[in-house]
């Protein structure tokens, strides 16, 4: 596939090989982009503006559903191009492309409730004669970059709302999955999205990142990835706004009055999810003394019963991590916690990029998968029967996205939902649950401003004041 650059779709000598990772086939190549590129990309995103700016709300809103009916023809084709180029099975695919047509579409259906609001100017002495409002209008050129893990609809999470508020748009996709989002520009421009509204730069983040990020024509960055490319984009933006969606160390509580069959199969899929490759997949299970062994058994259990391997078939439970380094990481941090007291559940083992859906306990919390975020398929687990000890460990690491508690006592609820320190909490699903519209980010590490599209909008507009001074009145 190619980038688009200025309107054209473009081609470089220098490409870069876009491998599924399950038998490592070479499914296509991407142009690897330099500096004048993105000098390019920069220069006709700022003519974009030009013409974005200019749009009607109506025009924006109906590129928009137009695109997402475009998709929704188109889903089964979405799906086998996440599912080769990144870990998810088909099963998983097919979720992803369905959550892309809503992203779209809410995208269109929220550009329709961009507001303002008339300002009361006689509330300080001086300002009678005074009449006006203000109203939210785009910021400019938006740098959208993305992680591999949803390479389709975490792309609309950008896009969607930038066009809905009438920016333009450069999107530097994840080198390892770019093919997704390049066929979701492609429906765009389909659907009558302005040929500068948008350019797609493919290509390293270390060789393109600084160009693109430094540049002051950029007037917002929207980041979506790791803690350390968010602290060196941080560092290289300058005065621009920066919207950043990072990553976690899920906590998720199950009380002693929880319902087993519910928590054990809602925390298995949140663990195992696109092989633990989720931003808010479950990391630690905080579980009462009471019910501890039998979760553990019936969490087990249903492990082992996980289908693992190749994502295009129907029966696959879960599929490879991206890349066997990846795999090879994750392996190392299970050992470092061995060597540290930790001992394996169940899995623990690893074939190429597949690496198995592994359960840890008795954790030191010098052990690196204790602390940092793992992006892989394992889980600890920890013992607790105190609930504000547990709330207390569940805050105790630099992370706060999501966090979750199992139970059926209402006051055990509502003190885990004001006391756990992220950005939302689920009560009686795992941490692996986002509906795309409500307000989504982290508090610490895991981000700054939220997304979900009502909220992205806000992000990507700015308020201007409109006053009159009418002394004749
Ligand atoms: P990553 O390595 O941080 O990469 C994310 C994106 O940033 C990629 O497009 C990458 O390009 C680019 N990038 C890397 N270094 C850069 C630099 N110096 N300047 C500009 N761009 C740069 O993350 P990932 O491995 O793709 O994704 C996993 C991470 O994303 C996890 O930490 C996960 O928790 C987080 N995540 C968070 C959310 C959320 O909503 N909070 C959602 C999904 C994922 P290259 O691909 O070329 O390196």
């Amino acid at each position: 596939m190619k980038m688009l650059l200025n309107g054209q779709w473009v081609d470089r000598d220098d490409k870069i090989d876009v491998i599924d990772p399950f038998d490592n086939s070479v499914i296509d190549t991407v142009p690897s982009a330099n500096a004048e590129d993105c000098e390019l990309a920069l220069a006709s995103a700022v003519k974009g503006f030009e013409v974005t700016k200019k749009m009607t709300v109506y025009d924006r809103a109906q590129i928009l559903f137009k695109a997402a009916n475009l998709l929704s023809e188109r889903l089964e084709e979405f799906a086998t191009i996440i599912a080769r180029e990144g870990s998810k099975t088909i099963k998983e695919a097919r979720k992803e492309a369905s959550r892309c047509v809503n992203t779209i579409t809410c995208s269109a259906e929220e550009a329709k409730r961009i507001l303002g609001e008339t300002i009361p100017w006689d509330s300080f002495p001086g300002g009678e004669k005074r009449r006006g409002y203000y109203y939210r209008f785009p910021i400019g050129v938006i740098l959208a970059i993305t992680p591999f893990n949803d390479p389709l609809n975490l792309v609309a999470h950008k896009l969607g709302p930038a066009i809905a508020a009438g920016n333009s748009v450069i999107l530097k996709p994840a080198t390892v999955t770019p093919l997704s989002a390049i066929k979701l520009v492609e429906v765009l421009l389909e659907a009558g999205l302005p040929e500068n509204a948008i350019q797609v730069v493919t290509g390293y983040g270390s060789v393109i990142g600084d160009p693109l990020v430094s540049d002051e024509r950029v007037r917002m960055i929207s980041f979506t990835g790791g803690v350390e490319a968010g602290k060196h984009i941080a560092g290289k933006a300058g005065i621009k706004k920066i919207g950043m969606e990072l990553g976690s160390n899920s906590p998720v509580i199950v009380w002693k009055d929880a319902d087993l069959d519910l928590a054990v199969e809602s925390c298995v899929s949140g663990s195992f999810w696109a092989a633990g490759q989720n931003c808010i997949g479950v990391q630690r299970l905080l579980i009462h003394k009471d019910i501890y062994d039998e979760f553990k058994k019936r969490f087990i259990e249903l492990t082992n019963k996980y289908k693992i391997g190749d994502k295009l078939k129907e029966d696959t439970d879960m599929g490879p991590m991206i890349t066997e380094k990846e795999a090879i990481r994750v392996e190392n941090w299970v050992k470092d916690a061995v060597d540290k007291g930790a001992k394996i559940l169940t899995g623990g083992t690893r074939e190429g990029a597949l690496y198995a859906p592994t359960a840890l306990e008795n954790l030191s919390s010098e052990a690196t998968i204790h602390c940092e975020e793992v992006f892989g398929p394992t889980v600890n687990f920890y013992k607790i029967d105190d609930l504000d000890k547990a709330i207390a460990e569940a805050n105790s690491l630099p992370y706060g996205l999501l966090a979750a508690i199992f139970t059926s006592n209402v006051d055990v609820a509502f003190k885990a939902a004001y006391d756990l320190d992220c950005g939302g909490v689920m009560i009686n699903d795992s941490t692996d649950y986002r509906l795309d519209s409500m307000p989504f980010g982290g508090v610490k590490y895991s981000g700054l401003g939220r997304e979900g599209l009502k909220f992205s909008l806000q992000e990507m507009t700015e308020p201007k004041v409109i006053c009159f001074n009418l002394p004749n009145i």
